[in-house]
């Protein structure tokens, strides 16, 4: 049975890049009717952040994953935080060093450092053969050691990756390296094996970086006789200019960032999912259920994907588009509450559902709606320069005169009523189209360009409007 994980560190932000590793996984397992699980991968001390963890699995809930087993909802496999699994590995060094694969190392970081400087390329092996004598030696001067890899000797560690193919290293290549430290804290090298063997994953999908860590990982299986899972690295997720991703590009945020700003996580998993996978087809827009169902490694590329900015923001709007309008105006309402921008007081409920929806088609996700809709939201409001221009002119200075003229002595306030009063301007004037309307919505939006004008000046009240051009004109 197919079992996977994601093992992040907590050790900042939940980033795009995790979340598509995750989603990988996840995809895999659904597809597969296997299991996803969670796993905190914290023994790196001094880089854990208080929170990080919390932050990680709300904005994984978020975003619509569940887990079947993960430090929050337990399992038969647990912990599933790897501090709490400090014994485990204590049992599985011992193991090693039972069969001589593991040995104690005594340098100090000085020694090692000494060993850098003259430019070797890995650790050179100064306490691998070191007598019982020996040992005992350092010991009596207190020093303790941590505990490296005896690396065997001339072998070549082959595998077939699920991406890349077949994969091969030479050991020579491989320095010993630290399984565990002084400190009895195992390093990833280790940790990830045992724990990997334990909770008896059976695909360790993972980002391209970890490639180079696979052939130490196998060798400890072999050397613990575990089985050895299937890998399969994913193609980095690179940015415009083609180079890795970084977690501080601006145009890239934290999982965190497109939920506050009220993306739909649907459409943020959509987007992930086709960065290095594609469904083949023309279809572009799939939901969780279909990406389970259709998700497969072989159609995961081996060359870098690009996170187009502009793709996200393309995909965002047709979730939002997709959206009803009831929802839409729920989650603009909390952007709203959030800065406390308190509604006019011509406005009530069904107003925002309507200014709302005039806004809908331009919206990537809840936050635009402030920026788009501002003047529905304030009495005063900036004229553009292009607007300003436009009312220079003294025919259309007249058409906007005797809009507002008629629209004072109106009893109704709708956008039929403004179309009729349009109509009236219209045969008076003897002005239409472009001449007709730009000089008015120039007038009351300070802007030459918008959403349907009727409904605008609709929502926008007549108090409002009539205020607005009078300001502007007179
Ligand atoms: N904790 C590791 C990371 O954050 C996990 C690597 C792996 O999946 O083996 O990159």
């Amino acid at each position: 049975t197919v079992r996977v994980r994601y093992a992040p560190s907590p050790t900042g932000h939940l980033h795009i890049g995790g979340v598509r590793t995750a989603l990988f996984n996840y995809l895999f397992a659904k597809r597969h009717g296997g299991r996803f699980i969670l796993r905190i991968e914290d023994t790196d001390l001094e880089r854990n952040v208080t929170g990080a963890e919390q932050e990680m699995l709300s904005g994984f809930r978020w975003l619509g994953f569940n887990w079947e087993e993960g430090p929050d909802v337990g399992g038969e496999y647990g912990p599933y935080r790897c501090t709490e699994r400090l014994p485990i590995y204590q049992q599985y060094l011992q193991r090693l060093a039972d069969t001589g694969a593991a040995y104690p190392c005594y340098c100090t970081p000085e020694e090692l450092q000494a060993d850098k400087e003259r430019g070797v390329p890995h650790y050179v092996g100064r306490c691998r053969h070191l007598t019982d004598v020996e040992r005992h030696a350092r010991e009596q001067e207190g020093r303790v050691p941590s505990w490296r890899f005896a690396i065997p000797a001339h072998r070549t560690i082959q595998f077939r990756d699920l991406v890349r193919g077949d994969v091969s290293f030479q050991t020579d290549d491989l320095g010993d390296f630290v399984l565990m430290k002084s400190n009895g804290i195992p390093t990833y090298q280790f940790q990830v094996v045992v724990d990997d063997a334990l909770m008896k994953i059976s695909h360790v999908i993972r980002g391209e970086e970890h490639l180079s860590n696979t052939p130490w990982q196998i060798l400890v299986y072999q050397a613990l006789g575990f089985d050895v899972p299937q890998f399969a690295h994913l193609p980095q997720v690179l940015n415009s200019d083609r180079k890795k991703l970084s977690k501080r590009d601006p145009n890239v945020q934290p999982v965190h960032v497109y939920r506050e700003k009220g993306y739909l996580p649907q459409a943020i998993v959509n987007f992930l999912a086709l960065l290095g996978w594609s469904p083949g087809g023309e279809q572009e827009i799939l939901s969780m259920a279909e990406l389970e169902e259709r998700f497969d490694m072989d159609k995961i590329s081996k060359s870098g994907a690009v996170f187009d900015t502009q793709k996200l923001a393309w995909m965002a709007g047709e979730y939002v588009r997709r959206l009803s309008v009831e929802s839409l105006t729920e989650m603009v309402a909390e952007q709203l509450r959030q800065r406390a921008v308190s509604l006019p007081s011509h406005a009530d409920e069904k107003w925002l559902r309507s200014v709302v929806a005039l806004f809908q088609e331009k919206m990537t996700c809840a936050e635009d709606f402030v920026e788009l809709a501002d003047g529905f939201f304030h009495k005063d409001i900036e004229w553009e320069p292009e607007a300003l221009d436009v009312l220079r002119d003294e025919h259309a200075q007249a058409v906007v005169l005797r809009y507002i003229e008629f629209a004072k002595s109106d009893a109704e306030w709708t956008p039929e009523q403004s179309r009729a009063r349009f109509k009236q301007v219209q045969t008076e004037l003897g002005v239409k189209g472009r001449q007709l309307f730009m000089p008015v919505r120039a007038a009351v939006t300070g802007a030459l360009h918008g959403p349907d004008l009727q409904q605008t000046i609709t929502y926008l009240s007549k108090a409002w409007v009539v205020y607005r051009a009078e300001h502007v004109l007179l």
